[in-house]
């Protein structure tokens, strides 16, 4: 899931006031992101911004809906479509950073504004949304009992753990984190061949592979 955070309301209707914008989409997403932001958050939003514009006595009107997946091109552009037809040309996305630049690109006409700020794409536990996966490009999940060092480990370190952990827990954020490779030792400990793997020269990642823009259609673009 792709966890997100609310922009603060003055925020949200200042970049609005940048179009002067009186009539607006509220667009909710049923996707991956997190907390929800679908529907009910839409209408919750469009309400919000129509009490703060009516106390700073300004029009606005807005109407809310929902996408299946924002980040889908044909999905978002299906949904949407009838919406601008309609002459909504300001739309406020409650995606992420990926909805918010699809329905730019499939809509340049269009003025869209993010409601929210991405934070990074996690999973779900039960005191909150935790960072899990950095997207690097080539996972080592596999030698290293399942936790992610680049996402996990404040320096991304692919050999460690550093001078900085005390008693497991990691200097950076002054040790109120667990130290990642502290936890990949207590996961690879017990396994049989876990602490050669544990002990084995980890080189530096490839970072090209993390490089944007990546693209997953390599093959059509060299064959062009
Ligand atoms: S090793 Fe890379 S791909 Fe695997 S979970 Fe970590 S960041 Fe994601
Ligand atoms: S203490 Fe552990 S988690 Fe923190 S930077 Fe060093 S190796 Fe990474």
């Amino acid at each position: 899931m792709i966890v997100t955070r609310e922009k603060p309301l003055d925020e949200i209707s200042q970049s609005l006031d940048t179009v002067n914008a009186k009539k607006i989409l509220v667009v909710g997403c049923d996707g991956c992101c997190q907390p929800p932001r679908s529907l009910k958050e839409a209408k919750t939003m469009g309400m919000m911004l129509e009490l703060k514009y009516r106390k700073d006595g300004k029009d606005f009107e807005f109407e809310a809906i929902t996408c299946l997946r924002q980040c889908d091109e044909s999905i978002a552009a299906t949904t949407l479509r009838p919406w601008i037809e309609k002459g909504h040309n300001v739309i406020l996305s409650m995606a992420c950073g990926i909805g918010v630049q699809m329905l730019a690109e499939i809509f340049p006409e269009v003025a869209v504004f993010p409601a929210q700020n991405t934070l990074f794409m996690g999973g779900k536990k039960i005191e909150g949304h935790v960072e899990k996966c950095a997207a690097c490009g080539d996972c080592l999940l596999g030698y290293t009992g399942g936790v992610c060092p680049v996402a996990n480990c404040a320096k991304s370190l692919m050999n460690g753990p550093c001078g900085g952990q005390v008693e497991g827990k990691c200097e950076v954020g002054n040790y109120k984190h667990p130290c990642a490779w502290i936890e990949i030792w207590k996961k690879l400990k017990d396994r049989p061949g876990g602490l050669d793997i544990y002990r084995r020269y980890r080189p530096p990642r490839d970072y090209r592979l993390q490089t944007g823009p990546r693209f997953d259609i390599e093959e059509e673009i060299t064959n062009e």
